[in-house]
């Protein structure tokens, strides 16, 4: 969904008719230094995209789809780089055990692998250490790059996407975590980490924002 971008005079007369409304296209002209004339097309967007109520003899009144109109607005403008936290990393020669240990004292639901070159390798998360953990296996002899999900098959995102389109990610790729990345020569630079606790967080800031 697109939002409707509203101009500079098409704003003026939202706040006019927000603050003084029922109030006529005449009167409105007059706040502005206008004619009527001049301002039709504008009070026509207005009325047609829902944001006036026009009734005859009465004038124009606010119908309240500014917030919605705004609030799509800013939800489209959040980008990655304002939500993302600290990626953690670990090396491909880690083990299981301190996989565990290292999630446990980091604090994170995910644990990204890098290689020699700390570039993106693979990916760890709770339920990949827990799948091993039940199993038989000694965890301190199976390294980490045996039970990661790996590269090509990584979701990630850049820190200039907008924040809504990794939240789809996460919800079609069905994963708590994307990193954060910047590509390189030699591979993916791993520069952040962005999870369904930084939609949250966005989530939150715009209700803020709008003081829903
Ligand atoms: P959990 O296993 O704790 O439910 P996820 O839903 O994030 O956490 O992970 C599910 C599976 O998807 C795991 O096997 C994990 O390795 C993999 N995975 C996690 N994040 C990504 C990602 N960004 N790209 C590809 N695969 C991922």
């Amino acid at each position: 969904m697109s939002p409707i971008e509203l101009n500079k005079r098409q704003e003026d007369i939202l706040q006019i008719v927000k603050e003084n409304g029922p109030i006529t296209g005449e009167q409105i002209a007059d706040r502005l230094g206008l004619t009527r004339a001049t301002l039709r097309p504008d009070l026509a967007i207005l009325t047609m995209a829902g944001f006036l109520d026009a009734r005859p003899r009465v004038g124009y009144f606010y119908a309240g789809k500014k917030t919605t109109g705004a609030l799509t607005e800013n939800m489209l403008s959040l980008k990655v780089k304002d939500f993302m936290s600290m990626p953690i990393v670990v090396s491909e020669n880690m083990t299981v055990y301190d996989a565990i240990c290292h999630m446990f004292l980091e604090d994170v639901g995910t644990l990204f692998v890098v290689d020699k070159q700390m570039r993106l390798a693979g990916v760890l998360s709770r339920k990949d250490l827990l799948r091993t953990s039940i199993g038989s296996q000694d965890l301190n002899s199976i390294p980490v790059h045996i039970i990661m999900t790996r590269m090509p098959n990584i979701a990630y995102c850049t820190k200039g996407d907008p924040l809504i389109a990794t939240a789809k990610k996460l919800i079609e790729r069905e994963v708590d975590s994307l990193p954060v990345i910047v590509e390189q020569e030699d591979g993916l630079e791993i520069i952040g980490r962005l999870t369904k606790t930084s939609i949250t967080r966005a989530f939150i800031s715009l209700a803020e924002t709008h003081e829903l």
